[in-house]
């Protein structure tokens, strides 16, 4: 009888295996259309500097609009075009995109935009990223603003070396780097030290309720004093209550992101919410 469970268990497990494949492999399809027939698109998410009470930056975070499936979100297909490299041709399709965005926008902000472009370890280990990010700069020639990659602290597993190697040679372009979801991950302090970094992004899950849970408190005080002796920025995200701004900027903190200040939106009503500050 067990063993006839242990049978059904598998036929289960098989089945549910198979399904999630054949999900994947739907969505891999699917994805490679949408790169070719136009069904993705940026959205611009506010960052402000705490110091000048200014929008200075945008997150540019992708969107899919399935023809229909409706919108689908990043979480629900960026982990799937890592795993089957879709994400090298996905991840060209954004730089292109942040780079086109910045030279149509020039000429109409009153001020410099730094926008924030986030990029899957697996662009900076299996591609020509400098390349890619050169022809960009040659092709859209950004006089109003600039790029600064995120990566999170995952990339560190490849080799810190051979990461460091990469950064270098992109930051002789001017690019500037942010670790993103910073306390989430994989990273030693040695080399923390070592990458050529500007600035931490703490993980929305340290910011959240801050302002009452004293374990987060410790924590991001304790990051944000970290970041500053190492010559870092930092960038707080997942800001959604007045609280937990006034503990960030009581403590220092240097940039603001989240709800509380404004949800990623299309370029035209990026564009509204600059011409309004
Ligand atoms: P991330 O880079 O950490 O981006 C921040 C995420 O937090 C975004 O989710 C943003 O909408 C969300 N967020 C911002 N403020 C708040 C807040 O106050 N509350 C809450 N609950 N959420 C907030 P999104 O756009 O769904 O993106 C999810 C992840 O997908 C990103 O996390 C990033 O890892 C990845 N991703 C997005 N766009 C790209 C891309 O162009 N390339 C690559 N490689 N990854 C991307
Ligand atoms: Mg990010
Ligand atoms: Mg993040
Ligand atoms: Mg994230």
């Amino acid at each position: 009888k067990a063993k006839a469970r242990g049978r059904n268990q598998h036929v289960f497990f098989d089945r549910k295996m198979n399904e999630e494949a054949e999900r994947k492999a739907i969505i891999e399809q699917e994805l490679l259309q949408a790169i070719t027939e136009n069904q993705l698109a940026m959205h611009f998410q506010p960052v402000i500097d705490l110091h000048r009470n200014r929008i200075t930056h945008a997150e540019a975070l992708i969107r899919w609009n399935h023809p229909e499936k409706g919108l689908i979100m990043p979480d629900d297909f960026i982990p799937i075009a890592e795993e089957s490299g879709l994400i090298i041709p996905l991840g060209g399709w954004v730089i292109d995109a942040v780079y086109n965005q910045l030279a149509e926008w020039r000429g109409q902000l009153n001020e410099p935009l730094q926008i924030c472009l986030n990029v899957s370890p697996i662009q900076i280990v299996h591609t020509n990223l400098e390349h890619q990010l050169q022809a960009a700069i040659d092709r859209s020639e950004p006089t109003d603003g600039n790029v600064i990659i995120e990566i999170t602290e995952n990339v560190m597993i490849e080799g810190p070396e051979r990461i460091k190697e990469k950064l270098d040679t992109m930051k002789q372009l001017g690019m500037s780097f942010l670790i993103d979801d910073f306390g989430t991950g994989f990273s030693s302090m040695r080399f923390l030290k070592k990458m050529p970094f500007d600035g931490l992004k703490i993980d929305r899950g340290f910011v959240s309720h801050v302002d009452s849970d004293n374990d987060k408190a410790v924590l991001v005080k304790a990051m944000i004093e970290m970041a500053h002796n190492l010559n870092l920025k930092v960038i707080a995200e997942g800001v959604e209550r007045q609280e937990e701004l006034e503990f960030l900027r009581f403590h220092d903190c240097d940039y603001v992101q989240g709800y509380l200040f404004g949800r990623p939106v299309s370029a035209h009503e990026f564009l509204e919410l600059l011409r309004k500050q």
